[in-house]
């Protein structure tokens, strides 16, 4: 069944939610706030790990950044970020084939993992890249315009040097979030939707729940996994979170399958070819609030981008234009972690540009860092500190 946004040919998750949701009668273990793919990812990991869970979601799951988002499983330029970004990154990369897989068994919703490789048609590039690589011990192969030739015919320029990173996956985003939601309410997750979290509420230094438009949700602890908005429910509490909406417009073109076969990257502007012939074009980067409409000036820049690249794309349809809001923060580095100040509250978000990619790894470690685990991932990095929010 199509929803009303599914330009993308994806299921509308949120007809299977409503009317599973349920009030939480005694102290949940968790309240998660959000219902984005960091909220899932992480009410997942808790409630694998034997907790009680309930995810409370203001809109409908997972149609905000999370659904916006094109699911490129790197960083566009994974050598311009911090290391602590890589290595998210690279663990959730090597984590993705498994959840998907075992998503797909459980829910019988595929989200499409594949390993399209990632086409850089940017010289420039050439030599910090290839030094990035090396250290992180990542595959690059330089390309000439032969080899490029064969690898993607239907590209219409003749670039000279570029480079292909193999090893990089995309998953479907919509898929991804439906089969999550899916699995969690057969987990025995209790998932709210429609209902809007006011604020944390607090006795003694520790959290005793969430007030809700729907009354209040008490809980031992709290997880603000909100994406752009998450700021407006910690500022509260005596904590500045620099973390601000960055708005980004796709197109969605219906191509033929094949027609291009890498993700294709060029300046700030790709491509991305899903299995059934769609092709996602994207994207901006525009600080302009919580302002989520789309403009005319993006959809022929990106329009135009496209066709530059591959002209056979001048046949086909656009067929979607959308714009998300990204969950910005400084560098980057995603806020995940405890709040010192207040017993029982804990933050996931700030993914900006790659909360598909660092997702898996972002919701592992804040269970290992509630749940006093060890953690394969170094967690001083994330901690939650206010940092200055750079444009
Ligand atoms: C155009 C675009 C392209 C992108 N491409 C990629 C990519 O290729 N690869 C990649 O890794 N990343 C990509 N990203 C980034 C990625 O989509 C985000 O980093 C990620 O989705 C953030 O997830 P989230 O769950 O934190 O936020 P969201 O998906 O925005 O979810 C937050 C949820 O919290 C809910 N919420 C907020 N406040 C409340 C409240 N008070 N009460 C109840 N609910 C609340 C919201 O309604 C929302 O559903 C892209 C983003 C965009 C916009």
């Amino acid at each position: 069944m199509l929803g009303p946004l599914t330009g993308g040919g994806d299921v509308d998750v949120n007809r299977q939610v409503s009317g599973l949701s349920a009030r939480v009668p005694r102290p949940v273990d968790y309240v998660v706030v959000g219902g984005g793919l960091i909220g899932l990812l992480t009410a997942r990991e808790l409630r694998l790990a034997g907790q009680g869970v309930a995810l409370i979601e203001r809109g409908d799951i997972g149609r905000e950044a999370s659904w916006a988002g094109g699911g490129i499983l790197s960083p566009l330029y994974p050598w311009r970020y911090p290391d602590s970004v890589s290595a998210l990154a690279a663990w959730s990369q090597r984590a993705y084939p498994a959840l998907c897989a075992t998503l797909a068994a459980e829910t019988g919703i595929d989200p499409e993992w594949t390993q399209s490789g990632l086409l850089v048609l940017d010289a420039a590039e050439i030599v910090p890249a290839t030094a990035w690589t090396r250290r992180h011990d990542v595959t690059l192969r330089q390309c000439n315009a032969a080899t490029l030739r064969n690898l993607e015919p239907a590209l219409g320029t003749a670039a000279a040097d570029v480079m292909l990173l193999p090893d990089i996956a995309q998953v479907r985003n919509p898929r991804l979030l439906k089969a999550l939601v899916t699995s969690l309410l057969q987990l025995g997750v209790t998932v709210e939707t429609g209902v809007d979290v006011a604020r944390v509420t607090m006795h003694a230094g520790r959290v005793t729940g969430v007030d809700t438009s729907h009354g209040h949700r008490p809980a031992v602890n709290v997880v603000i996994a909100g994406g752009a908005w998450s700021s407006a429910l910690i500022q509260p509490l005596g904590t500045l979170l620099p973390v601000e909406p960055v708005r980004g417009q796709m197109l969605l073109l219906r191509g033929r399958p094949g027609a291009i076969s890498h993700i294709i990257l060029a300046g700030e502007q790709y491509l991305i070819p899903r299995r059934d012939g769609r092709i996602l074009v994207g994207s901006t980067l525009e600080y302009v609030g919580y302002d989520r409409s789309t403009t005319d000036e993006a959809r022929e820049a990106l329009h135009r981008f496209a066709l530059s690249c591959v002209p056979e794309l001048a046949r086909c349809p656009i067929e979607a234009h959308w714009a998300g809001l990204r969950p910005g923060s400084p560098d980057g580095v995603p806020f995940i972690g405890a709040v010192a100040q207040t017993a029982g509250l804990f933050i996931n978000t700030g993914h900006f540009r790659n909360g598909v990619v660092t997702g898996p790894a972002s919701a592992r470690l804040l269970a290992d860092i509630a749940l006093q685990r060890r953690s394969a991932i170094d967690p001083a990095s994330y901690a939650i500190k206010p940092r200055k929010i750079s444009a």
